[in-house]
């Protein structure tokens, strides 16, 4: 079962912006990109959607599989809930995550494993999936990357005011006093991580260059060696971390210990007129006390692109607050991103259907408990908590 995001509404395209992808070796730290034994579509197309499929069907139909594929996921009447009853594995992406709660889990009696394409698995009840023995999996690393550029993107049209002037330009309007009084250059300022791991470390690394003052907070901390490189100050405690930042940009997982992280007290500890750019999960924040502190100007810009729930109704209020530079959740589905997610599904697939070991940096939950890369990032427990919201989208659309 694979629960992807709708096609565009012009159709599923038939032709794009560019012919190639560059060809990329490894990640930074050395891990080896997505090694399935075949691939059956070509690098660069929409594979996301419900028309690409992942690039799955001919692989699965071709070992005696059903693949069902579908956008519907929430409320009682969904695809996935119909078909839940004969699933043995549920994909789907965080862009557009079926919600595997323990209520879910438990219409599906024969689920063995469920697939995150892309990374983070808290959209699946990851204490119900231990106490099942269902196997939670990722494609660790895959748009790492992808998330640090978009992060910087974000830093920057923030701190510069950029979409506030090219709004400007669509309007018709030429007020520059209007575009820069509330802009700012980057250079010189205190810019923190909320964890420094793959896209952590590779925001540091990006921002580096910009002559800003660096800071990470984590609960391991990075070599000596990276530390001096980038001349990092690490933290202890959010509340240190915010104090000194004039930028502040979340790239922990949401599990149990980081769900509301950012809210109405933690707030205080911020400097006023900070950013805080979010990419990491949308519940790692409080969603009113997000808005109001742009409000009362706590916070002069808040950028990210995750939500929640997702699809975030119509009415959420990140969609109308002041100084915001939301996006949908995109930034770790560029295309470049989703060739790597796609053979990293298909090789996760091949492992399972072919009783080997699923690599270690892929695995989030096995055998009853944290496994591989889950058990270094996530706490036990369930975040999942209210995804039965991301209904009222659909009500939204369909009104
Ligand atoms: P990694 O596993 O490499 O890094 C996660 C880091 O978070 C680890 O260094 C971990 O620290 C740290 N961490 C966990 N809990 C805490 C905590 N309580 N306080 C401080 N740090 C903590 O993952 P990635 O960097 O690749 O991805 C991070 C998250 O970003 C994903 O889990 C996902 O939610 C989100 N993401 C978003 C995407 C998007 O499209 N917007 C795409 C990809 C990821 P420790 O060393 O202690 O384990």
């Amino acid at each position: 079962m694979c629960v992807l995001y709708d096609d565009p509404v012009t159709g599923y395209p038939t032709h794009y912006a560019r012919d190639d992808l560059p060809r990329l070796e490894r990640y930074p730290d050395g891990q080896t990109l997505p090694t399935p034994k075949g691939r059956d579509f070509q690098a660069g197309t929409l594979l996301g959607s419900v028309t690409g499929e992942l690039g799955l069907r001919t692989y699965l139909e071709s070992q005696g599989h059903t693949l069902v594929v579908t956008s519907s996921k929430d409320g009682a009447d969904s695809a996935l809930d119909r078909e839940l009853h004969d699933a043995e594995i549920v994909i789907s992406q965080p862009f557009w995550p079926a919600y595997m709660t323990a209520e879910r889990i438990a219409k599906a009696p024969k689920l063995k494993m469920i697939v995150t394409a892309g990374i983070g698995s808290d959209h699946t009840d990851l204490q119900a999936a231990m106490d099942r023995g269902i196997t939670v999996a990722e494609v660790t690393y895959c748009n790492s990357n992808s998330v640090a550029e978009h992060v910087l993107m974000m830093i920057l049209s923030q701190v510069r005011n950029y979409i506030p002037s090219y709004n400007q330009v669509i309007q018709g309007g030429w007020n520059i006093a209007d575009c820069v009084a509330r802009s700012y250059d980057l250079e010189g300022m205190n810019v923190g991580t909320v964890a420094a791991g793959r896209i952590g470390l590779r925001v540091l690394r990006l921002l580096k260059p910009f002559d800003v003052k660096l800071h990470y907070l984590d609960r391991h901390r990075l070599p000596e060696a990276v530390e001096k490189e980038l001349n990092l100050t690490h933290h202890t405690s959010l509340e240190s971390l915010a104090k000194v930042c004039d930028v502040v940009t979340l790239n922990c997982p949401l599990h149990p210990e980081t769900e509301h992280m950012i809210n109405a007290d933690t707030l205080k500890y911020f400097k006023r007129g900070a950013y805080l750019i979010n990419t990491a999960r949308g519940k790692l924040c409080d969603r009113d006390a997000i808005a109001q502190a742009l409000e009362s100007g706590q916070l002069a810009g808040y950028a990210g692109d995750v939500w929640f729930p997702q699809p975030a109704p119509a009415d959420h209020p990140w969609r109308s607050m002041p100084h915001h530079g939301m996006t949908p959740h995109i930034s770790g589905t560029s295309l470049s991103a989703q060739t790597r997610y796609a053979d990293g599904t298909r090789e996760i697939l091949e492992c399972y259907f072919e009783n080997r070991p699923i690599r270690d940096e892929y695995l989030i939950v096995q055998g009853g408990s944290l496994a591989g890369v889950g058990a270094h990032s996530y706490s036990a427990g369930n975040a999942t908590g209210g995804s039965e919201e991301a209904a009222r989208f659909k009500a939204k659309a369909k009104a």
